[in-house]
């Protein structure tokens, strides 16, 4: 592995508690047309049974995150540096074997799309019970039995006679709930849900995701929920980190984040969010422009291209100076706190009521 540019990040807090701990990750994908910069300085902290929320546009890094996380990525054509601990061990020199079967010990994922997450070819039962088998050694019968199991903690009805059924008997809920299923049979210490809910409608939603809080009581796991939702987020998560360009602009607990954001970019999301504004008929407001590119991104703050208060910060700093983001509650954001309760606390607190 060759090593990147310098770390130009305070690393966050040294959470010696924390069951995943991700330090200045970066991530770059060579391509045709350059380095992608994909993760850029990523530091985060997750303790066990909580659940972190990564919110942030298309784009922003969250999916290469924590495929990373999973060690799903090409080694050989991806860079990865910086540091992943797992309950203490670190997995970004781990090997392929080492990862793969944390994969099915600890950690799991909950992809958007339940059908690329499934094979065609192979019954929901035998998808759910032959990891069961693969990390447990437990007989065909007994991995049958838990694959009837875990069907009816996802809230399969009639469980014994839907495991013989194949994905395409199912309907796009049960799907989704079966991948959860499957996800879930090694009882992940670590799960890892991208977008879980997005192809669904909103029922089907609030129940899939009542049943993965239900889930975590049970089984006491760390959850990592990806969406670019405001209103998942609120729903389910403690924490909340603000993704933007591959690295996060803000951090905090969701009560922190959501009631008082202390960067733009997450003021903005805020105001592009129906269901969080208290007053239903208050026009919604798209955050103008596009976010920068990943191959050359610009030297400052990348948000500032779309920043109405870049004006207010002395010396040009926001289009030349890198804003850092500190421990704890931060935010990486040239403005101080008064320009910020100026620029627009006071204009976005109404609608969070
Ligand atoms: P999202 O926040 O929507 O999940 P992603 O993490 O999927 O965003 O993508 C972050 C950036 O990395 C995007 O610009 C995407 O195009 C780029 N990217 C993702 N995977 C690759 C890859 N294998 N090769 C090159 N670029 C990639
Ligand atoms: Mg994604």
């Amino acid at each position: 592995m060759t090593t990147l540019t310098k770390t130009e990040d305070v690393p966050a807090p040294t959470g010696s508690d924390a069951f995943l701990s991700v330090r200045d990750l970066r991530v770059q994908f060579s391509t045709e047309d350059g380095i992608v910069k994909a993760v850029d300085g990523l530091s985060f902290d997750l303790k066990r049974g909580q659940t972190l929320g990564i919110v942030g546009e298309s784009g922003s890094g969250k999916s290469v995150t924590n495929l990373t996380v999973l060690g799903l990525h090409n080694r050989r054509t991806t860079n990865i540096t910086g540091s992943i601990r797992l309950d203490g061990e670190e997995l970004t020199d781990a090997s392929d074997r080492q990862l793969e079967k944390l994969r099915g010990d600890k950690m799991a994922m909950i992809f958007q799309d339940a059908l690329t997450a499934l094979s065609p070819y192979y019954t929901v039962g035998r998808q759910i019970s032959e990891p069961f088998r693969k990390h447990t050694g437990a007989s065909k019968k007994e991995a049958r039995d838990r694959a009837i199991e875990m069907l009816g903690k996802v809230g399969i009805p009639d469980p014994k006679r839907r495991v013989d059924d194949y994905p395409h008997q199912f309907s796009g809920g049960m799907r989704q709930r079966a991948m959860i299923a499957m996800s879930l049979v090694c009882n992940p210490e670590l799960l890892i849900a991208d977008e879980p809910t997005t192809a669904l409608d909103v029922t089907v939603q609030a129940q899939i995701l009542d049943l993965l809080k239900d889930l975590q009581q049970e089984f006491g796991s760390a959850i990592i929920m990806i969406t670019h939702d405001l209103g998942v987020v609120a729903n389910m998560a403690d924490d909340v980190l603000v993704m933007y360009a591959g690295r996060a602009v803000e951090r905090g607990t969701v009560r922190e984040v959501l009631k008082q954001p202390s960067h733009p970019y997450t003021v903005g999301l805020l105001k592009s969010m129906p269901s969080l504004t208290s007053d239903v008929n208050e026009p919604l407001t798209p955050i103008p422009g596009s976010p920068p590119s990943l191959l050359n991104p610009p030297p400052g703050c990348a948000f500032s291209a779309r920043c109405a208060h870049v004006d207010l910060v002395a010396g040009g700093r926001c289009t030349s100076e890198r804003p850092q983001l500190a421990d704890g509650r931060a935010a990486a954001c040239h403005l101080t706190e008064e320009q910020k309760r100026q620029a627009f606390f006071e204009t976005i607190q109404p609608r969070l009521g």
